[in-house]
């Protein structure tokens, strides 16, 4: 297996050390990989003039799995778009056709108290949105804002699926549900769009290939208030790339702390990107203060989808739940009565608590 490693900017270097150095330490213990890394963002802006240089894309495109940091600072907002760090992860989703994105949202016990939420409402939670990514009313044409005969502007967008695009992002729905409690929940808006009338019928067509999983439908306005009135109902839910986009920032909110989520994008074969879901930090890179806990679940992550190696990857996530229980806390997630600590020792806990 070959993995490209693409740290970026701000804190996304910093992050992914720390989860190299627990992939290092789980290397030769029944798991062999070759890691190389490449400079994405603004580092390889500013050592090529180019976000995405040739060499890394072409890095990316032969790798089985990529590691990925965050991307952007304020030194690059004024660059064109083309040209600045962001545009590079976008590209890069494009060119390797990652259509698939997973979200987990997960509460470990110890933080239960960072939610804004009733820690008995969220205590446990442990839900995965399964969001399609390259499809959807972001992508549909024609859009536009055109003048009408009247003189008044008229903004336009066109939301669009084939069934062929519903398909396999039900299959990748259905695939995230048997590897955990077997239960999947569609998100539509049938009630009113003739897409998710196509949805809803392809996704439960679907279904009969797998009978062990149990498939319910909801409404995307529904979805909202459920996350918040009992978000513990749901397993893993399946949605368009709009709904998605929004239900996965509600969920992730449940959680209370951005530095400890991670991301999968995954394409049809199952190669995927695997990233923090958090941006480059410039408020707080270059200080040790970075919470690498979303990155090495991202790593968690990246041994479960792309490698098959669903032990490893549960021994990953049980040593950041073991530091959590110790105590260990980065800045982020302190309490009083807890023990502060920075990115690096962060990581060397989890590694030490690999056992
Ligand atoms: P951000 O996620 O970088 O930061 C938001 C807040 O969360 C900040 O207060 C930050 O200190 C905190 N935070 C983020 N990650 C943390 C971690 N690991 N540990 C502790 N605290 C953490 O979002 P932003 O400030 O809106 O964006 C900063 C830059 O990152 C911008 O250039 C933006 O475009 C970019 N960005 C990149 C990605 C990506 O690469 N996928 C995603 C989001 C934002």
């Amino acid at each position: 297996m070959k993995i490209a490693v693409l740290p970026g900017d701000g804190v996304g270097a910093e992050v992914i050390a720390e989860a190299v150095k627990v992939l290092a330490a789980l290397k030769g213990r029944g798991l062999a990989f070759e890691i190389e890394q490449a400079p994405i963002g603004g580092a390889a802006y500013d050592a090529s003039g180019d976000p995405l240089p040739e060499a890394t894309l072409e890095l990316a495109t032969k790798a089985d799995a990529i590691l990925f940091g965050a991307v952007g600072g304020p030194r690059y907002d004024a660059l064109p778009r083309e040209k600045r760090p962001e545009n590079a992860i976008l590209r890069l989703r494009k060119e390797l056709n990652l259509f698939a994105n997973l979200r987990p949202a997960s509460v470990f016990a110890e933080l239960a108290d960072a939610s804004t939420l009733r820690p008995e409402v969220v205590a446990g939670l442990d839900i995965l949105i399964v969001r399609e990514l390259t499809g959807d009313i972001y992508f549909g044409r024609p859009r536009g804002i055109r003048k009408l005969k009247s003189g008044v502007r008229e903004g336009f967008d066109t939301m669009r699926y084939t069934d062929e695009e519903i398909r396999r992002i039900a299959h990748a729905g259905f695939r995230a549900a048997l590897k955990r409690n077997r239960k999947l929940c569609s998100v539509d808006k049938a009630n009113v769009l003739e897409t998710s009338q196509l949805w809803r019928e392809v996704v439960s067509t679907v279904g009969k290939e797998y009978a062990a999983v149990e498939l319910t439908h909801m409404y995307v306005d529904n979805a909202a208030m459920q996350l918040l009135k009992n978000p513990r109902q749901f397993d893993v839910i399946v949605t368009g790339n709009m709904f998605g986009d929004i239900l996965s920032d509600e969920a992730s909110m449940l959680t209370g702390s951005i530095g400890m989520l991670p991301s999968a994008s995954l394409d049809e074969k199952g190669k995927g990107l695997y990233e923090p879901i958090h941006g480059s930090a410039p408020d707080i890179a270059g200080k040790d203060l970075a919470n690498p806990l979303a990155a090495i679940l991202s790593a968690a992550m990246m041994l479960r989808h792309s490698f098959d190696q669903e032990r490893v990857a549960a021994r990953v996530e049980i040593a950041v739940k073991k530091v959590l229980a110790q105590g260990y806390r980065t800045a982020d997630i302190f309490r009083r009565g807890t023990r502060r600590v920075g990115t690096r020792e962060m990581g060397d806990a989890v590694v030490a608590a690999l056992g």
